[in-house]
């Protein structure tokens, strides 16, 4: 495929997913939803976004959006209609169709909970692509992401098989094989409408009287794409396969991975308006440390840029690691330490954190909210972010980390062995510190080196913190791979 797309004729991409950045974003996806279609705008691609008109969405994007029309739709079992609203936007480009219920998108931060969620997402598949036959626009490939997108490409295949948008092909990516909506048979045939011979083994069953949304779509999808190579390997074993192993590895014809990028225009120390000091790699030595201090001040912690600062900025699950960093919390503590936690989840988590900042005045601060500001000021201020995860398809906070010029200190899986190349004592080189089985004695270990590194061997430590800097974690080259497929999809 040639560097540059500009003359060939622009494919058309509909994006559906459950979240989009600025609109609403709970995770990682919301960062996808957001970046890729921008990157891709850059490749003579021609992008619409479908998500959900959450209550929860911010009234100034609100106050932006204007009417497209509204429908009623079948959808369950018994034949009820819901009524289908579109409000839409154009940002930088790119335009983005919500889809207004009030039935199902009222309540919740986005998500409530499986029970609600499962009948929510049925009608949000169903209605996406009633939407694309609605606005006559007909996509060359429906990208689709993760199991509350996952009956796009069941409904494609089926209901939908001989309207316009029948005759475009459907993407599936994973982002994170955990979540995938599991109910009864009863409940999703309820829900869907759809026939019985789909609640079969090879698509939608799972156990007597269980189905799986995202096998089905994992079933009906012409091409399955995960976040990462190491990814789309791992999913394939029982370990990391979630019980969807099996049928993975039965399709990995068509399983690839694509690692994750970031926007760097949003996420650039140099112009960062959230940051106290912005900087690049050119004076990242003499700026980070006033960054620290601002941190510091912040939360409450030491006012002193020699310490060493290490930051964690995640979903306080266990698929993140915190289980070691909790088995390990006061080997890794030493007076010239200081931690920063910012995230919210488990209670068992949230209260861990809390307890370690009662025991260490100062020089621990545990900041159980969401709040993009302080991310930015821990991604600047901060000298390592800790990525210690059980599992991770990708993981963005590492990308960031690195492009703010904080060393990543992460365990060997997904996406976090993709991107961060180990350092290497003997040649200095490398991008951060990583260790490879899930043991909380190994990423102490891994945080021990990195701060012998930090405090021994400067010349080396402020290597690496330039070397991530330049990295490229931007979303060009993974923007062009997807091209890649789609055009190989659109032929
Ligand atoms: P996941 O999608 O599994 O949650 P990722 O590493 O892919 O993890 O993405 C996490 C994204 O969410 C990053 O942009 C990170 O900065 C952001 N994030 C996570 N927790 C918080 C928080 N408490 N406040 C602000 N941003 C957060």
């Amino acid at each position: 495929m040639s560097e540059n797309h500009a003359g060939n004729h622009p494919v058309r991409v509909a994006f559906v997913g459950s979240e989009c950045y600025p609109f609403i974003k709970t995770g990682g996806l919301g960062d996808v939803m957001y970046a890729l279609p921008r990157a891709l705008l850059r490749e003579n691609c021609e992008v619409r976004v479908l998500m959900p008109y959450y209550a929860c969405i911010p009234e100034k994007f609100k106050n932006n959006m204007s009417f497209r029309g509204s429908f009623m739709m079948d959808l369950t079992q018994d034949g009820r209609s819901f009524f289908v609203g579109i409000m839409e936007t154009e940002m930088d480009g790119v335009i983005y169709d919500f889809i207004e219920n009030r039935d199902f998108f009222d309540w919740g931060n986005p998500y409530t909970g499986l029970w609600e969620d499962i009948p929510k997402y049925c009608f949000f598949s169903k209605a996406s692509l009633a939407v694309l036959n609605y606005l006559d626009w007909t996509p060359d490939v429906i990208h689709c992401h993760d199991w509350q997108a996952g009956l796009v490409p069941v409904y494609l295949r089926t209901e939908f098989a001989t309207t316009p948008v029948g005759k475009a092909k459907s993407i599936l990516t994973i982002h994170n094989l955990r979540f995938q909506g599991i109910c009864s048979v009863d409940h999703l045939k309820y829900w869907t409408g759809l026939p019985d011979y789909l609640f079969d083994y090879s698509v939608f069953l799972i156990a007597n009287n269980e189905a799986n949304m995202f096998k089905g779509g994992l079933a009906y999808c012409d091409r399955i794409t995960t976040v990462s190579a190491t990814y789309a390997q791992e999913i394939q074993t029982d370990f990391y396969g979630e019980k969807l192993n099996g049928h993975l590895w039965y399709h990995r014809a068509k399983l690839s991975g694509i690692v994750n990028g970031i926007d760097v225009d949003l996420w650039n120390s140099r112009t960062d308006k959230l940051l106290p000091a912005v900087y690049s790699e050119e004076d990242v030595l003499e700026k980070k440390p006033q960054n620290k201090e601002a941190l510091q001040a912040r939360l409450g912690l030491f006012k002193d840029s020699s310490k060493f600062v290490l930051g964690l900025i995640s979903r306080l699950t266990d698929q993140k690691g915190l289980d070691l960093i909790n088995t390990v919390f006061s080997k890794m503590m030493n007076a010239n330490t200081q931690v920063v936690i910012l995230g919210t989840g488990d209670a068992r988590y949230e209260n861990a954190f809390r307890y370690y900042e009662s025991v260490y005045p100062g020089q621990v601060c545990a900041y159980i909210k969401y709040d993009e500001s302080l991310a930015h000021q821990i991604y600047a201020g901060a000298d390592a972010l800790l990525v210690p995860s059980l599992f991770e398809p990708c993981g963005l906070t590492q990308l960031i980390a690195m492009r703010y010029g904080t060393v990543p200190v992460v365990r060997e899986t997904g996406g976090l062995k993709d991107t961060v190349e180990p350092y290497n004592e003997y040649t200095g080189e490398g991008n951060g510190f990583t260790f490879d089985y899930y043991n909380a004695d190994l990423l102490l270990d891994a945080v021990e080196r990195c701060r012998k590194v930090y405090r021994e061997k400067k010349d080396n430590w402020n290597a690496i913190v330039k070397r991530d800097m330049e990295k490229d974690v931007s979303w060009e080259h993974s923007a062009r791979q997807y091209m890649d497929l789609y055009r190989e999809l659109a032929q």
